[in-house]
């Protein structure tokens, strides 16, 4: 087979294809270049031509002769069934030790069986995740690449250089073996629901509680940017809320249609989370809340009709009541976040992967949609015990969680009162109560399975598996 020059190359070249394809050669990599269809990568080089080296194909067999080798082949196509298709003509033109690089939106089981496909035939296959959009893809992504370590090697040093960069470190390390890029892109795309979901609330409290306007809130959102809750999706967040709709002169966030849409990443985090059996309580509330936006004859038949018993929400005290949404909304994200990485750690486990959920904390800093300042202290806890059970329980999140407990119950209970639904704050704090609880009614569920099913119980006095005799008890 002819090889060439080209040091990367990119097939596939819609929105993220052709702006990871110009990332690397804005950053001097030779880029070889490949589309089904002509047209994109004609309109790649004449657009963009200037911004480095292009080496575009028109046919597969051109683009994969065009690569020096180990070739590195980035498919960034339409997840699914195009992604076997371009992997299917890849392959007989490729030799061992070649390295193709799934970019897309893959479910984690579809990238472990094409590494499992790849390494049979001597090539290696990187199910990579890539967090940003658009901009993400060519100003500096966040990158999780999976796959064999020896891949890495080669691979790894182009994927740092066009990553995204906090103080100097790239946004972009080694995850783990064959599924585990995707799977920790998708748990990032559960947190992402379940931090969204948690600011819409928020905003929802705000908005009822106080009576306030869509701009005075994106205000309190700008003010709560300055602190620890610095965040891109905190910031974009005052942005959109002081948006004007240029038609109606309304905020823009009042003419929206209030019905939530999902393209599936929060759904397969939280069928995984039952899998597994973690509980990613804030990830799965969240994606309920949209289905329940979105179910339409439901909310028809239930608006105006089901009783709501509440009182109108009176706050003397505005400053204060800002800040106890601030607090709650923060310990509700640790909430969240802790329960994420507990799934890391659990398909980690399963699945041997042995991925260290600190740089994956790390790699999340910059370039992707939840990049925090609050991810370096996930970092430090994780520096601090790479095995730690429970990221609410390092001593620093135990302090910033701890001191906003009061205020979260305030803010629960408050909602509770005044029928303003907030299914993540609430269940947020009814997972910290349960894991923080000496004894649960779980005693009771062993009690009631024991007696209709005989599934026995352990005591809390000595070890074994007993089963009581019922019969004489009805
Ligand atoms: P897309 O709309 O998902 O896919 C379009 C691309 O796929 C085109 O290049 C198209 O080629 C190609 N394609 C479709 N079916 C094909 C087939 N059977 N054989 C060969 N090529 C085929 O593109 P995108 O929005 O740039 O996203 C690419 C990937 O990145 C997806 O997996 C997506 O989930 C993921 N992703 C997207 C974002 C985002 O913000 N958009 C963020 C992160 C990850 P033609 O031009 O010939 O039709």
């Amino acid at each position: 087979t002819q090889t060439g020059t080209a040091q990367i190359g990119v097939t596939g070249l819609a929105v993220m294809g052709r702006n990871l394809a110009r990332n690397f050669a804005r950053n001097g990599y030779t880029v070889a270049v490949h589309n089904r269809s002509w047209a994109k990568t004609a309109s790649l080089v004449e657009d963009h031509g200037d911004e480095g080296t292009f080496v575009p194909s028109e046919s597969v067999e051109d683009f994969v002769a065009s690569l020096e080798r180990p070739r590195k082949i980035v498919v960034m196509v339409k997840a699914g069934a195009a992604t076997d298709a371009v992997i299917d003509e890849l392959v007989p033109l490729l030799e061992e030790g070649d390295i193709v690089v799934d970019a897309g939106n893959a479910h984690f089981p579809d990238t472990v069986r094409r590494e499992n496909a790849l390494r049979a035939q001597g090539l290696h296959f990187v199910g990579s995740g890539v967090s940003g959009g658009e901009e993400g893809a060519l100003l500096g992504p966040s990158i999780m690449p999976g796959g064999t370590r020896e891949s890495y090697e080669s691979l790894g040093p182009i994927l740092e250089k066009i990553s995204a960069k906090v103080d100097g470190v790239p946004c972009c390390t080694y995850v783990g073996p064959d599924g585990a890029g995707h799977f920790v892109k998708m748990v990032h795309n559960g947190i992402e629901y379940a931090d969204m979901q948690l600011i819409a609330e928020a905003y929802d409290l705000l908005k009822q509680g106080l009576g306030a306007s869509a701009a005075e809130i994106g205000q309190i959102f700008a003010d709560w940017n300055t602190g620890d809750l610095e965040s891109f999706l905190i910031e974009i967040t005052a942005d959109v809320l002081q948006h004007v709709d240029a038609e109606t002169g309304s905020a823009f966030v009042d003419i929206v249609l209030d019905q939530a849409e999902q393209k599936g990443t929060g759904r397969w985090t939280v069928q995984n989370g039952l899998d597994l059996g973690v509980p990613i309580t804030g990830i799965a509330e969240a994606t309920f809340a949209r289905a329940l936006s979105g179910g339409v004859p439901q909310r028809e038949a239930a608006v105006g009709t089901l009783p709501a018993a509440t009182t109108p929400w009176e706050i003397t005290d505005r400053d204060a009541f800002v800040e106890d949404v601030r607090l709650a909304l923060y310990a509700s994200k640790v909430v969240a976040y802790s329960q994420g990485f507990d799934q890391i750690a659990a398909a980690s486990a399963q699945f041997g992967w042995d991925i260290d959920r600190g740089a994956m904390a790390r790699i999340w800093r910059g370039g992707c949609i939840i990049r925090a300042r609050f991810l370096n202290r996930i970092t430090e806890a994780y520096e601090r015990d790479a095995n730690l059970p429970l990221l609410l329980a390092d001593p620093y999140f135990t302090g910033a969680v701890g001191n906003g407990v009061e205020a979260w119950r305030r803010i629960v209970s408050g909602a509770a009162l005044h029928g303003v639904p907030t299914p993540a704050f609430s269940s947020s704090l009814a997972y910290y109560d349960g894991v923080r609880a000496e004894r649960l009614p779980a005693a009771l569920i062993q009690a009631q399975r024991d007696f209709f099913g005989a599934h026995t119980y352990r005591r809390t006095d000595r070890e074994g598996t007993f089963h009581t005799l019922w019969s004489g008890d009805r």
